[in-house]
Parts: C-alpha cells; structure tokens; sequence
C-alpha cells in the first residue's frame, strides 16, 4: 500500500487537519469558542473561524503529523496530484473556503457577482456561490436570502434612502440543522445565528446596506459600494434559500444532501454506527459539527472532534469513520466537473 503511495519518493499525505483562522469582526461574538477547541482571542468580537482557507492573506496551517505548520498553499504547490486526485489539472488553489460564523448582529446586506458579471470581478478574483449549514439560532435569529418577486433596482434605491430594504428581502427565521443556498448574485444577510459556510474561494463582496453600523475600531461606518451590489444583483433568479435535504441512505447511518451545485456538494450524516468517508482519488472535507469518532486510514488512526476540519487527501480515498458517539459530519466533495 504504501509503496503505491510513494510515487517519486515523496511523502504520503495522510488525513490533514487543519487549525481555525479566527477573524475579528464588528458584527461577530464570542459562540465559536463553544464549538471550536482553539482558544479565541482573548476579547473582541469574533466573527470568523476561517477553517480552510487557501487565500494568499489567509492560508490554513496543518495541524497533525510529519507536514505540520505546512500551509494549504505549499501542500498544492509540492503534492497537488496526491491531494486532488482527478482535479488536479483543474485547481491551482483549492478551490472551496470554509468558515464557521458567528452572527451577534446583523451582516451588511451584501452581494456576491455572479460569472455574469465578469466585469465586476477583479483579476485572479471569481464568482462566489456560498451555502451556509445553521448550528445554532434561537428566536431572534434572521436570514435573508434573495429579494421579494418583482423588486428592482428602483425599488432597491428608494428603499436604501428610506432605510426600508428589510422590506423587499424575502426573510427566514433559521433552525438548527437548516440548509440555506445562497447563488451568486443573491442579496443576502444573516444575524443573531450561527452557521457552517460552505463558498467558492473568492473574496468579492459588494455591501448594499449596513443598518448603520460603526465600527469599534475605527468609529467609522463601513464603506459600501452601493452600485456595484446593485449591478450584480440577479433580479429573476429566486433559486437561493432553504433547501428540502435529499435523503440520500438512511443506514447505517443517515446520509442526506444539503447542496449540490457545480461548486461543491455536500452531504449531511448522522448516526452513531462506522460510515464510509472519502472517495477514490478525489479529495473530500470532513467537518464534525456533533460529537466525536476516529478514522482509519493505512494502520494509522486519527481522532475527529466536534468543531474539527479535516481534509482526505485524494491518495487517501476511501475509509471508515467510527463514531465514539452521536456523531453529525459535513462531508463536503468537489464535483467531478463543472
Ligand atoms: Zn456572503
């Protein structure tokens, strides 16, 4: 086995986990450090936990083993074959973002563009599809995900001179355990909640409204960029939201799809019996959001926590996960093609 993993004398890679990059932010709290085992900064509020991040201001560090301290970045430069697999022509950087976010306020209302708006999109930047998994709300808790049929861009004006734009959101009060789809090009928010989010590596965010928020550090409100949201705004597309999960098995465990677009996929599983993780030279993200278990991968055994992140490398493929308990997992796969 090993021997076949070997390839040109290099190093095996082996299931990478990776450390939490917290970011301070004027809307954020202090809840990741209930889900999370890395100690927050000490005060401030915490918006962010990038968990896997390979952007060239935030690069993931390896955590485990022989390529610890490692980045993401050097792991694609030096061992791109073994980490993607099949992908690996496809993807200079991997080409996923993922962050836990804790909402103590409400998010500027934002938009992401969409490749269709190509000429909004700065250089070495993409489009940026994003989904989000909801881990903790209570009954104060706010999405808003995409704009009421008919609204325009008018509408949109009007209602940012009036402070109205609440109004023409379609707005949802999230559980636990919701799913919520957020294509490019839909105005968004989210408050008071917490959430798993799933995006493509991209860094463009267009703040239409920011319900006149200050920052702390600053004593300034935020810049907005008023007519580039509303040039990308996708005024006929109402496909963002809450999805209905797909069951997918229900033993030995239950196996659910959450999202499925040409970015990512991802499958939700719940149970407490040994699942099968990862696939054949593809790589797949492992993210614990309940509970605890162990993977086997080449006689060696890797203990998963609740808050974790973990990426199988392709050369890993396949293996089991073997819950020490209750155990809820994110499994998250690029698809084949896009
Ligand atoms: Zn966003």
């Amino acid at each position: 086995m090993r021997v076949g993993r070997l390839g040109m004398n290099r190093m095996p890679l082996y299931p990478l986990r990776f450390e939490p990059i917290y970011q301070y932010r004027l809307w954020g709290g202090r809840r990741l450090s209930g889900l999370l085992s890395k100690p927050l900064p000490s005060d401030g509020p915490i918006g962010e936990a990038w968990v896997l991040s390979d952007r060239d201001d935030h690069q993931s560090q390896v955590a485990n083993g022989p390529l610890k301290g490692q980045t993401i970045g050097e792991l694609m430069e030096e061992f791109r074959d073994q980490l993607m697999g099949r992908l690996a022509s496809r993807f200079r950087q991997f080409p996923l973002l993922l962050k836990f976010l804790d909402a103590r306020e409400m998010l500027s209302v934002q938009v992401h563009p969409s490749d269709a708006h190509a000429e909004l999109i700065p250089a070495g930047e993409s489009a940026k599809t994003e989904a989000w998994v909801v881990i903790e709300a209570n009954k104060g808790s706010r999405i808003y995900a995409g704009l009421k049929p008919g609204t325009t861009a008018g509408d949109l004006r009007h209602a940012l001179a009036t402070e109205t734009i609440a109004d023409h959101l379609v707005s949802i009060v999230p559980k636990p355990g919701d799913a919520v789809f957020i294509p490019a090009g839909t105005v968004h928010t989210l408050g008071d909640v917490v959430v798993f989010e799933v995006q493509q590596n991209s860094d463009v965010t267009f703040r239409l409204y920011d319900w006149g928020h200050v920052d702390a550090k600053t004593g300034q409100p935020r810049p907005l960029q008023v007519d580039r949201a509303l040039a990308s705004i996708d005024y006929a597309n109402c496909d963002g939201g809450v999805v209905t999960p797909i069951v997918v098995t229900t033993a030995p465990v239950e196996r659910e799809r959450l999202f499925d677009c040409e970015h990512f996929l991802l499958w939700r599983l719940r149970g407490e019996s040994p699942l099968n993780v990862g696939a054949a030279e593809m790589p797949r993200v492992l993210v614990c959001i309940e509970g605890s278990g162990w993977i086997e991968d080449d006689g060696s055994a890797y203990g998963i926590d609740k808050g974790e992140v973990w990426l199988l490398p392709a050369v890993v493929g396949r293996c089991e996960f073997h819950p020490n308990n209750a155990v809820t997992l994110l499994e998250i796969a690029l698809p084949e093609s896009s």
